[in-house]
């Protein structure tokens, strides 16, 4: 673990009480993704390895851990917001009972496109996020598996990290590039 990162971290804190952030998208970072389809039921969410150490893990090295997520499910009519909140409720749940904390906070936009101006590549949510809970954009990471979220990232001026998947077809210019979502743990 790079130290001097940590250290920089929480001294932005002292000084600012700032604290830093780690925004993740949610599928395909946090759950298997469904190809040409949407996560709308409790019993479609697989979560996926390696998540509840990395939450774990940033917890004690002081990150908030939020969920930046598009669903367009729900502007199609194909899920209600309703449903969105039942699938968050049972991922924190199980969250909680492998990793004994959870995540802090989800922010979704159910716009179907560029209309709706939270939605990723949009910084909007994560400057929502920053709002609410009093983060230090620059001392903080958006990870994600598409380029709308390492664009977002830029666009917040967080650090971003590029987490490749078996459907990455170009890998975007981001901070860092991931293989596996654990890797996350050498940088912060
Ligand atoms: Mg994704």
């Amino acid at each position: 673990m790079p130290t001097e990162t940590l250290e920089d971290a929480r001294a932005a804190l002292e000084h600012t009480g700032k604290r830093p952030a780690i925004f993740f998208d949610r599928d395909g970072v946090i759950n298997t993704r469904i190809l040409g389809g949407y996560v709308r039921h409790p019993r479609e969410l697989e979560i996926l390895p390696g998540v509840p150490k990395v939450l774990r893990e940033i917890k004690r090295r002081g990150y908030l851990a939020i969920v930046i997520t598009n669903q367009r499910g729900v502007g199609l009519g194909l899920m209600t917001e309703h449903d969105l909140h039942a699938l968050h409720d049972e991922l924190q749940t199980r969250i909680q009972v492998e990793a004994g904390v959870t995540f802090d906070d989800f922010l979704f936009a159910t716009g179907v496109d560029s209309s709706d101006p939270r939605r990723k590549p949009s910084p909007a949510m994560l400057l929502e996020a920053a709002e609410k809970w009093n983060i230090d954009l620059t001392q903080s990471w958006m990870i994600g598996d598409s380029m709308s979220d390492i664009e977002a990232g830029h666009r917040a001026k967080t650090k971003t990290a590029y987490l490749i998947t078996i459907h990455s077809e170009e890998i975007p210019r981001a901070t860092k590039v991931l293989h596996s979502l654990e890797e996350i743990l050498r940088f912060v």
